[in-house]
């Protein structure tokens, strides 16, 4: 078997803040089929699932970040099955707080810098010095960038050196750019190498994952596509290490978003009676807001960002009620408050059309995917989505944008696809998304015969295990290929 360690910010169960925290809970569980044993280390937070383990140090250490003298612990969960081994890194202080990215006032923690280069730094002190061998880092987004420079170029990792490195880009947006002075706050490095860290004149770390690590894939095929041609200040470093990229589309865990066993749901798909289960989570969530039925419902899931276009489907929504389309609305989501304030203005003036819940509720997304007769995702850019993904498994239609992974996943009814896919994050293309979903609702032959297509479709991680257990191979010494 070979050995993967997946280091990451986020991971399911144990702390998630969107999609890349699914991904890593759930890529690791579909592994050893293919002869993968893979692990997942994370930080250790202050969060409720980390207070209720059992966990057993394995390495006590400390190191200098900058003139602080960091001591940090490397642990493993306890009797605990998640189906694969989890670490995590204790390092009171930096990350013994309740959000992964948020400090209360809704802005990101003023020490990111310092708490990603502790977490990543740990991890190298562990490896290098530790018994713990793993033949190749899959590091996860720019949060976790610069392993790929540490384990390359610090002489005290050069036990490393040699270890593929792997890194999956699940939000190319945000990129972990660091002033220079904060090198300072590196483990030492050979500074002839320098190079390797900069990206429009500052310390970027999801470049220098890009350039240092041995493979970059991006989450959906579509999006690779999209940053290597005209996506912005990137691109031309994705056009010069073409060579090593390639797309991966994201898998769901077809165990845990299972309409016929979810435990946040309180009835549950028995028989395939689509029928029985949908108008039961829909009539339920319908009351539970004091929403309008006998009409289609439309709901939303995300971060209210411009990424997911909630400012246009908020004027879109706005436009369909004042011209009285039978349309209702469930909007679950949080992030920019402007949207946020919007959208809540917008369900106080149609109370009995659009609920608006500015919360992360794992258990109310799961009631609205259930419910829900379609959801809408109108992203300005879309890595992969994996809403659209689980709205289908609980055959609920996708509406959505065609960009990155939507265009892989969602290809319009039209052309015989799985939902509506609109052009791009528009008010006007939104508003006639919704117009088709209230067309499409009447036409009970076709939608029911739609949503018996979506329900059976397979998005389980099986498909994509395969494809990265592939690339792994490539790389690793015990080639199976
Ligand atoms: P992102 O860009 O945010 O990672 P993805 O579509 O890849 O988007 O994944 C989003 C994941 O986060 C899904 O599991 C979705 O159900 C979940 N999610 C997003 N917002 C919320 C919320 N407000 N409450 C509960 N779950 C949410």
């Amino acid at each position: 078997m070979q050995k993967i360690l997946h280091i990451s910010t986020e991971c399911y169960p144990a702390a998630k803040a969107g999609g890349m925290g699914d991904v890593v809970g759930a890529l690791p569980i579909y592994l050893p089929q293919f002869d993968v044993e893979a692990s997942v280390i994370l930080p250790k937070y202050a969060g409720k699932w980390f207070a209720q383990k059992k966990f057993k140090t394995l390495q006590k250490g400390s190191f200098q970040l900058g003139d602080e003298n960091i001591k940090y612990q490397i642990q493993i969960l306890e009797n605990e099955d998640l189906g694969y081994p989890f670490y995590c890194v204790d390092i009171p202080g930096k990350f013994d707080r309740e959000s992964i990215y948020l400090a209360p006032d809704g802005h990101g923690y003023p020490d990111e810098a310092e708490r990603n280069i502790a977490f990543q730094t740990a991890i190298c002190e562990w490896l290098s010095k530790g018994k713990q061998h793993f033949d190749g880092l899959h590091c996860h987004d720019h949060m976790t960038g610069l392993m790929t420079f540490f384990v390359k170029y610090c002489p005290a990792y050069k036990k490393l050196a040699d270890t593929p490195t792997f890194f999956t880009i699940h939000n190319g947006q945000y990129r972990g750019i660091l002033d220079w002075e904060k090198m300072d706050l590196f483990p030492d490095f050979d500074r002839k190498f320098d190079g390797m860290l900069d990206w429009d004149g500052s310390i970027n770390s999801l470049a220098t994952a890009i350039k240092c690590a041995w493979q970059v894939n991006t989450v959906s095929p579509a999006y690779m596509e999209e940053l290597s041609e005209n996506f912005d200040t990137l691109t031309p470093l994705i056009q010069q290490e073409k060579a090593k990229t390639s797309g991966i589309l994201n898998g769901i865990d077809s165990e845990l978003w299972n309409p016929a066993t979810d435990k946040y749901l309180n009835q549950h798909l028995e028989k395939n009676n689509w029928t029985a289960f949908k108008s039961h989570h829909k009539n339920d969530l319908l009351k539970r807001y004091g929403l309008k039925s006998r009409r289609p419902l439309v709901g939303f899931i995300g971060r209210m960002a411009a990424q997911k276009g909630a400012d246009v489907l908020a004027a879109a929504i706005e436009k369909s009620l004042k011209n009285n389309l039978a349309v209702s609305f469930v909007i679950l989501g949080s992030g920019d408050k402007a949207i946020e304030e919007n959208i809540t203005r917008l369900a106080k003036k149609y109370p009995k059309s659009l609920a608006a819940i500015i919360a992360y509720d794992e258990g109310l997304s799961r009631h609205i995917y259930a419910a829900c007769d379609f959801l809408i995702m109108p992203s300005r850019f879309e890595p992969c989505g994996l809403n659209q993904l689980y709205s289908m498994r609980y055959g609920t239609v996708p509406v959505v944008s065609a960009v990155g992974g939507l265009i892989d996943t969602v290809p319009d009814i039209s052309v015989g696809g799985n939902g509506i896919a609109f052009p791009q994050a528009e008010t006007q293309y939104v508003t006639q998304a919704i117009e088709r979903c209230v067309d499409l609702y009447k036409n009970k032959k076709k939608f029911i015969a739609l949503r018996d297509k979506i329900t059976v479709l397979d998005y389980s991680w099986n498909q994509s295990a395969k494809v990265y257990s592939d690339l792994y191979s490539k790389f690793l010494t015990n080639d199976k290929s």
